[in-house]
């Protein structure tokens, strides 16, 4: 059977396919460490899981309307006003099965072929293949290291073009942990206005944001900007919540209709139970999050510090998510044991085989001279993990 040209563009997630090798070697018995986690290690708040039982036993085993329950969207829009300052009406909102299908949603129905979409690199795995699967061309804008990853204005002007329709963002982001100040945020949207260009902002890790920075939606800095910004967020990071599928998107009444309609021929209405879950998330006790947050703040430091002590590796402190992506490529052009590492891929196929850790090369964001750790695992693991990586790469000369 012939597969379409659309199916044959597409790459799988290779973070997903990182961590499915590293859990295969840790169920055969291999003492792998994984880094390669994108998800919180802990486990979801019991008053959430209450509400999703109370859920079942109630009957909300039903279908929803399509971009989600009342209940639900009224928790989000009381959320975009107390976290964000912005103003939704219940109609601009659209529950999906998870951010990621948010952002697909979103993508189909802003982009088409012959429109150019600016992705700041690193960038996000998924972002790439949705523009592709939307017919549109990404134009891939390296930021640099020295500016905290962050775009600026001089290289958003550099990229645009007439053909120009969309960008995306992401703060804090994943994989570089960068968070976007707010006067960074209004530079940037003076020029988005100017050429009217609509942005994704992606804000799945608003709540994980560390040394008292400020998470800023770039949607709320202008009414201007407001009615160009499709917001994407979710509960996966905040509640710990990736299995139960649900994430949302703020939009125009107009694209926010648009996107329930494509919905309502592909999934429908995400998980009625899920959905459940969701409000006791949001309107619930924020403590577990709070107490999430100060472990993964904790390790952190401790993983930042330790890795600063490895000849060679050089890490930037990352503000927000859960990463840590450090630049190896200072051994790039020497061998381990007569094997040339050329590469952040050649170093975590190295480690993997030779240290038994597993990460993500920074290929799979579109810079390969970095790798990304996730801190999402135990202070223990962490620390036996960063023993090995310090020990293999002793041996590289
Ligand atoms: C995890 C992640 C998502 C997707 O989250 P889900 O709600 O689980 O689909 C979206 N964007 C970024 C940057 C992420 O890291």
């Amino acid at each position: 059977m012939n597969l379409a040209q659309r199916a044959l563009g597409i790459s799988p997630s290779p973070t997903l396919s990182i961590d499915a090798k590293a859990k295969k070697m840790i169920a055969q018995g291999l003492d792998v460490i994984n880094f390669g986690v994108g998800e919180p290690d802990f486990d979801t708040p019991q008053h959430i899981k209450d509400a999703a039982m109370e859920a079942i036993q109630k009957g909300m085993t039903k279908y929803t309307a399509v971009a989600g329950t009342d209940q639900l969207k009224q928790a989000i829009v009381a959320k975009f006003k107390q976290d964000n300052g912005l103003d939704y009406q219940p109609g601009q909102i659209v529950v999906s099965c998870g951010a990621k299908h948010s952002l697909y949603n979103a993508f189909q129905v802003l982009c088409q072929p012959g429109d150019e979409v600016i992705l700041p690199a690193p960038y996000w795995v998924s972002y790439l293949e949705q523009i592709k699967l939307a017919g549109a061309q990404p134009v891939i804008v390296n930021t640099r290291q020295e500016n905290d990853f962050k775009l600026t204005v001089a290289e958003l002007e550099a990229a645009i073009t007439p053909r120009t329709r969309l960008i995306i963002l992401n703060s804090p982001s994943n994989p570089t942990g960068s968070v976007y100040t707010r006067q960074e945020l209004a530079a940037l949207g003076e020029v988005l206005v100017k050429h009217k260009i609509a942005i994704i902002s992606d804000e799945i890790y608003e709540k994980l944001i560390y040394d008292g920075l400020e998470h800023v939606s770039i949607a709320s800095l202008s009414p201007e900007l407001k009615e160009q910004t499709v917001v994407i967020n979710g509960v996966s990071k905040s509640y710990a919540m990736t299995g139960w599928r649900i994430g949302y998107a703020a939009a125009p009444a107009a694209v926010a209709k648009a996107m329930a309609d494509l919905q309502s021929h592909s999934t429908s209405n995400p998980t009625s139970i899920a959905q459940a879950a969701s409000v006791a998330a949001l309107t619930g006790t924020q403590q577990p999050l709070q107490d999430m947050l100060r472990e993964f703040n904790r390790r952190r430091d401790f993983m930042l510090e330790r890795i600063r002590q490895i000849p060679g590796v050089q890490c930037r402190q990352p503000g927000g998510a859960f990463y840590l992506f450090p630049d190896v490529s200072s051994y790039f052009g020497k061998s381990y044991r007569g094997r040339v590492v050329s590469s952040a891929s050649d170093l975590a196929d190295l480690l993997l085989e030779e240290a038994r850790v597993a990460l993500v090369p920074g290929i799979a964001f579109g810079d390969d001279r970095f790798i990304r750790l996730s801190y999402a695992t135990s202070m223990e693991k962490i620390a036996q993990g960063l023993e090995r990586i310090a020990a293999l790469l002793d041996g590289i000369k």
